[in-house]
C-alpha cells in the first residue's frame, strides 16, 4: 500500500492530515514543535523524527508550512526533505510561498530524480476541515495524477495550472485581492461605527446587494461579536501581501492599493495582532 507523509501540523495542516486519515490513508507525520499530533495519532497516524525520515518512509509527502523560510528550511535544512529524495519520490507542498521558492525546491528535488508539485490552497480553516479547499496545483503531472485521490479528499476544486510557479502566483493574486477586500470592509465598518450607524445594519445591507459574499458574511459576524478566533492568522495575510508586492516589483506592476493595505496589516502586526485572525485588523481601525 502506498505510504503518505504530512509535514506541518498548524491550523491547515492538522485539518488536512485528519481528512487523509479519515479517508483511510496511512499517514506519517512530522511537525517542528512536538506535541501537536495527539489527536491524529489516535486516528492511526504514525510519527517520524525528521522531514527526511517521513520522506524516506513515504511515496508521497505533503507539506503545509508557514512561509517561504519554513518551506526552504524543511526542504534544504539538516534532515530535510531533499536529503531523502530519491527517484520517483513525490513531494507536494501546499504552503503559500513565492514562485522562486517553489521553483528552487522543484529544481533541487527533480535533480535527484524526485517529483514536485506546488499546491497552495484557497479556503481557510473550515474548508480545510470540510475537505472543500480550492487547490491550485502546478508541476509534475504524473505526481498530480497519483496524488489526485488524496487531493479529492482535501478539496472541492482541484486545478493543474501548468509549470511550477503558476500555482504560487495564482495564490498570491487571490490573497492580495482578499486582503484588499477585508481592509476596505473593516474601514467601512469603522467609519460606520464612528458615524453612529448600526454595524448589524451595515452587514445586512451589504449582504442584500451586489457586495454580498461569504468573506464579509463570515468575518462580519465575528467582528459584530467582537470575536477573532484564528482561522487565517493575520501574520500570514501580511506575508501574502508582502509576496504580492515583491511580485509586483519584479514585474514592474504598480500595486498602490496593495501597498497601502500592506501597511495597515504591518501596523496590526506591530500592535501584537499577528496570531489573531486577519479580521482583527478591524481593532486597529475602529
Ligand atoms: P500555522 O497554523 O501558523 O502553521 C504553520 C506551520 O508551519 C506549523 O506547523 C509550524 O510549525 C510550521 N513552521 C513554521 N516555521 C517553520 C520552520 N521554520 N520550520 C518548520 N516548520 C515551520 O499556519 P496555517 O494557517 O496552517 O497556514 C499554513 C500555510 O497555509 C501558510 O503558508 C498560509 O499562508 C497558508 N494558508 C493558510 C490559510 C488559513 O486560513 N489558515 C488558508 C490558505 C492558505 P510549529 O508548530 O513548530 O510552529
Amino acid at each position: 500500500m502506498k505510504q503518505f507523509g504530512f509535514l506541518g501540523l498548524g491550523i491547515m495542516g492538522t485539518a488536512m492530515a485528519r481528512n487523509l486519515l479519515q479517508a483511510g490513508y496511512p499517514v506519517t507525520l512530522w511537525n517542528r514543535t512536538p506535541g501537536k499530533s495527539g489527536e491524529l495519532e489516535q486516528l492511526g497516524a504514525t510519527l517520524a523524527p525528521t522531514p527526511a525520515a517521513v520522506m524516506a518512509r513515504c511515496d508521497i509527502t505533503f507539506a503545509m508550512l508557514a512561509d517561504p523560510a519554513a518551506a526552504r528550511e524543511v526542504c534544504f535544512g539538516d534532515d530535510g526533505v531533499l536529503a531523502a529524495t530519491t527517484t520517483r519520490k513525490g513531494y507536494v507542498d501546499f504552503s503559500t510561498v513565492d514562485a522562486a521558492t517553489s521553483q528552487d525546491i522543484s529544481a533541487a528535488l527533480t535533480a535527484r530524480g524526485g517529483r514536485y508539485l506546488e499546491a497552495p490552497v484557497s479556503g481557510s480553516k473550515k474548508p480545510a476541515e470540510e475537505g472543500s479547499l480550492i487547490i491550485l496545483a502546478a508541476g509534475d503531472r504524473s505526481l498530480f495524477d497519483e496524488a489526485l485521490p488524496c487531493l479529492e479528499k482535501l478539496g472541492k476544486k482541484i486545478l493543474h495550472l501548468g509549470a511550477v510557479g503558476n500555482g504560487a502566483r495564482m495564490k498570491i493574486v487571490v490573497n492580495m485581492i482578499m486582503g484588499g477586500m477585508l481592509a476596505a470592509f473593516c474601514e467601512g465598518l469603522a467609519l460606520g461605527e464612528k458615524g453612529e450607524l448600526n454595524l448589524a445594519d451595515i452587514l445586512d445591507i451589504l449582504d442584500a446587494g451586489a457586495l454580498a459574499n461569504p468573506l464579509f458574511r463570515l468575518k462580519g459576524a465575528g467582528i459584530l461579536a467582537d470575536s477573532y478566533s484564528t482561522a487565517f492568522p493575520l501574520k500570514h495575510m501580511q506575508k501574502d501581501l508582502r509576496l504580492a508586492l515583491d511580485l509586483g516589483d519584479r514585474l514592474a506592476q504598480p500595486l498602490p492599493c496593495t501597498a497601502a493595505v500592506n501597511e495597515l496589516f504591518k501596523g496590526a502586526r506591530r500592535a501584537g495582532l499577528g496570531e489573531e485572525d486577519f479580521s482583527a485588523l478591524f481593532k486597529t481601525l475602529r
